[in-house]
C-alpha cells in the first residue's frame, strides 16, 4: 500500500502506463531546498547580466534540442494533443528566449537630486528565492513563464508541480540544470504538503493553479508579508452577434470548448447568442463540436484528448446531467478517460454550470437580448479571466471592450491562446496580485531600491 506522499502519474489516455511514481519529501525538505536555493542565489545575481542572459539564451536552445521528446513525454504523462504539445514545446523555447534579453533592460531610473548637487537612483533588486507552484495543463510553459523572468532579474527558482506533470518538470528541470549554476533552478516534487511549506519559505510567491487553492495560497503568504500573484480558474464565455460570420465563430468556439478536452483556463464554457445569432449558432456550433477529432493524444489530428483522471471525467457526466443536450453528453469506450465534446442549453439559473468551473470539454448556449444583456450575463460569474466577442461591427467590439469585466478580450479569435509577451491575467476569482508574462513580469520578481548619491564634499 503506498503511503499518502507517494504519487503517481499515469498516462491519462492508457491509465495501466505508469509514467513516474515518486515520494513526496514533506516540509522539512521543501524549506532545506529553499534554504539550499538562497546559498546559490547571491552567486547567480552577482555572476551578471551577461551570464543569466546566455544562459537564458541555451535554455531556449536546448529546449528546441529536446523538442520532440518534450512534446511526446507531454502527451504521454497530461494526455497533450500532440500538435498542442508541440506548439507548447516550441512556445516554451520562445519564452526561454524572450527573457533571456531582459537582463539587458534598464533597471530603474536616474533623477536629479532635489536638493542640488548630486543624484537620485532607483532600481531593480531580486527578492531572493521564488516559490513557484503550478498545474499539471501546461507542464513546460507555465513552470518556463514563471521560471525565466524570476531568473532574468536574479532570484534563484524552486518549482513546486503539480503531482501529474512531475515527469515533465523534471525532465525541464535536467535541461535547465544543464546551463545554469548549481542549486538556480531546483524541483520540489509533492503535494499540498510540499506547496504550503514552499510558499511560506519563499521571498516571493507565483501561484498557477485553481481558484480554491490559490485563495488558500494567497492568505498564506500575505501572512507572512511575502508578495504574491496567483493566476486561478476561468467560466468565460463566447460572445456572438448576429453580424458575425457564424460559421467562423462556431469554429473558434468550437476549439475553444474541445481543445485540449476544454481542460485550459481561457477555455470557452459559456456560449452567449445574441438575438437572431442564436438559431444558426446552435446549429453550427452543434456540428462543429460533433466534428471535433476525438482520441489518441499521439496522434497528430486528435484535438479532445482524454481528461487527466477519472474524477475529472466523471465530472463532465455529472455537471451536464439532466440538460438539454445538443452534441455530445457522452463518454467514448476505451481505457482512457475521455468525455465528447458538449453542448447544452436551457440551462437553469443557479446551475453550477453557470458558477463553477467543470474544467472538461463541456458549454452551455445561453441566449441574450442584446449586446448589454449578453455583457450582463458574462460578467454575473465570479471569476473574470478572458472574453471572446465575434462581430464585423467595430463599435460593439469597443463596446464589449470597455464593459465586460474580464482581464483579457479577444475579438474574432477563440477565448483560448496566449500571447506570452503581453500581460496576461484576469479580475475577480480568476487572479490576484500582478499580471504574468511579458515585461510586467519582471517587476512581480524584483524590488526597488531607492540610492541617493550626495556628494562627498560640499
Ligand atoms: P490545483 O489547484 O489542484 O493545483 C495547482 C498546484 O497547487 C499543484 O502544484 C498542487 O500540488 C498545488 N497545491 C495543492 N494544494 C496546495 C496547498 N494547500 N498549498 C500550496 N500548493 C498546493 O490545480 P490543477 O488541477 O493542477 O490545475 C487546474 C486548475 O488550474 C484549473 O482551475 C485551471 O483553470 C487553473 N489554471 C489557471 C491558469 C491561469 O493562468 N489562470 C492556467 C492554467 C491552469
Amino acid at each position: 500500500m503506498p503511503s499518502p506522499s507517494t504519487f503517481t502519474s499515469v498516462n491519462p489516455a492508457d491509465p495501466a502506463d505508469v509514467v513516474l511514481t515518486f515520494t513526496a519529501p514533506g516540509a522539512f525538505a521543501a524549506v532545506d531546498t529553499v534554504e539550499r536555493a538562497r546559498a546559490a542565489q547571491a552567486g547567480w545575481l552577482l555572476g551578471g547580466a551577461a551570464a543569466r542572459s546566455s544562459a537564458l539564451g541555451a535554455v531556449a536552445a536546448a529546449v528546441e534540442a529536446a523538442a520532440a521528446e518534450l512534446a511526446a513525454l507531454a502527451v504521454r504523462e497530461v494526455g497533450k494533443p500532440l500538435a498542442e504539445a508541440r506548439a507548447e514545446v516550441a512556445r516554451t523555447a520562445a519564452i526561454w528566449r524572450y527573457y533571456a534579453q531582459a537582463p539587458y533592460d534598464p533597471v530603474g531610473a536616474v533623477h536629479e537630486s532635489a536638493a542640488g548637487a548630486g543624484l537620485l537612483l532607483s532600481r531593480r533588486r531580486p527578492h531572493g528565492v521564488a516559490g513557484l507552484i503550478t498545474p499539471w495543463n501546461f507542464p513546460l510553459a507555465i513552470p518556463s513563464w514563471k521560471a525565466a523572468p524570476a531568473l532574468a532579474v536574479g532570484n534563484a527558482v524552486v518549482l513546486k508541480p503539480a503531482p501529474e506533470a512531475t515527469a515533465c518538470a523534471r525532465r525541464l528541470a535536467e535541461i535547465v540544470q544543464q546551463v545554469l549554476p548549481a542549486g538556480v533552478f531546483t524541483v520540489l516534487p509533492g503535494g499540498a504538503t510540499e506547496g504550503n511549506a514552499l510558499v511560506s519559505a519563499s521571498d516571493v510567491v507565483s501561484f498557477t493553479g485553481s481558484t480554491g487553492v490559490g485563495q488558500a495560497v494567497v492568505r498564506t503568504a500575505t501572512a507572512h508579508g511575502i508578495p504574491v500573484q496567483a493566476e486561478m480558474g476561468g467560466l468565460n464565455a463566447a460572445i456572438v452577434l448576429p453580424d458575425a460570420d457564424i460559421d467562423r465563430a462556431a469554429a473558434h468556439i468550437a476549439a475553444a470548448i474541445a481543445g485540449y478536452a476544454g481542460q485550459k483556463c481561457t477555455a470557452t464554457s459559456r456560449v452567449i447568442a445574441v438575438g437572431a445569432a442564436l438559431d444558426p449558432l446552435r446549429e453550427a456550433l452543434g456540428e462543429a463540436l460533433r466534428a471535433v477529432p476525438v482520441g489518441d493524444p499521439a496522434d497528430p489530428a486528435t484535438v479532445c484528448g482524454p481528461l487527466i483522471g477519472a474524477r475529472a471525467r466523471d465530472q463532465v457526466g455529472d455537471a451536464v446531467h439532466g440538460l438539454s443536450v445538443l452534441a455530445g453528453g457522452t463518454v467514448p469506450d476505451g481505457p482512457g478517460w475521455y468525455a465528447a465534446p458538449t453542448l447544452v442549453e436551457k440551462v437553469p439559473p443557479g446551475h453550477r454550470l453557470l458558477s463553477e468551473e467543470v474544467f472538461g470539454p463541456v458549454a452551455a448556449l445561453l441566449p441574450a437580448e442584446g449586446l448589454d444583456h449578453a455583457v450582463r450575463i458574462t460578467n454575473s460569474v465570479p471569476h473574470g479571466l478572458v472574453t471572446s466577442l465575434h462581430t464585423a461591427d467595430l463599435d460593439a467590439a469597443l463596446g464589449g471592450l470597455d464593459h465586460l469585466d474580464t482581464g483579457m478580450v479577444r475579438i474574432n479569435a477563440p477565448s483560448t491562446g496566449v500571447d506570452f509577451h503581453l500581460p496576461f491575467g484576469g479580475t475577480k476569482a480568476s487572479s490576484h496580485g500582478p499580471r504574468e508574462q511579458g515585461r510586467a513580469a519582471l517587476d512581480f520578481y524584483a524590488t526597488t531600491r531607492t540610492y541617493t548619491l550626495a556628494p562627498a564634499k560640499t
